[in-house]
């Protein structure tokens, strides 16, 4: 199970990519759970993406690009993964199919949960206020500031990556607005149907 999971910041790719996890037994590849690490160990890569990470904008593509080529390498991978929040511009979606390519493997399904812009700002603000009742640390980036740059990326580097996968037919849209059983379960029907 080779998969992508696209769709704008809130849409829920981080809770739908961990009951793929479960249900299929490959690891989730987030560039933003790698970076947020990379952050927290200070590494010389942590150093260069923090600022970048806290407005909001995205960390260069050379940086993202190394990272999933070293992680696709390691042999938990070896039965596939699931990739959420990579690639977020056209140069990593070309990039992804090059690693892949060299590897002599190809992505079983591309899926885009789709959701309104308006539900987004809420979905933020609704995580924070958990994530502060539950004790735990808020993300620099979940401010309003930030999220409002974080959906310009979003809408003007990976809106287009969709449109990329469409053109190549590769693309299965779901609807990221049902509730979070509904979308597992659309998920699910989509990759039956990719086979
Ligand atoms: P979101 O909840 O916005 O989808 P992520 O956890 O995926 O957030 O990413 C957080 C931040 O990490 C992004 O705003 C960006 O700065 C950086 N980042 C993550 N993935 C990428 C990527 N593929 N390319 C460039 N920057 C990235």
């Amino acid at each position: 199970m080779r998969l992508v999971l696209l769709g704008p910041p809130g849409a829920g790719k981080g809770t739908q990519a961990a009951r793929l996890v479960e249900k299929h037994g490959v690891p989730q590849l987030s560039t933003g759970d790698m970076l947020r690490a990379a952050v927290a160990a200070k590494t010389p890569i942590g150093l260069r993406a923090k600022e970048i990470m806290d407005a909001g904008a995205l960390v260069p593509d050379e940086v993202v690009i190394g990272l999933i080529d070293e992680r696709l390498g390691a042999s938990d991978c070896a039965n596939g993964f699931i990739l959420d929040g990579f690639p977020r511009t056209v140069a990593q979606a070309e990039a992804l199919r090059e690693l892949l390519e060299r590897r002599g493997l190809t992505l079983d399904a591309v899926l885009e949960l789709a959701v309104d812009e308006g539900a987004l700002v809420d979905r933020m603000r609704k995580r924070v206020d958990e994530t502060r009742a539950a004790g735990g640390a808020v993300r620099a980036d979940d401010n309003p500031e930030s999220f409002k740059t974080r959906l310009e990326a979003y809408r003007a580097q990976t809106a287009p990556v969709s449109a990329h996968y469409a053109r190549r037919s590769e693309l299965t849209k779901i609807d990221g607005m049902a509730p979070i059983e509904e979308v597992t379960a659309e998920i699910d029907r989509a990759l039956s149907s990719a086979g």
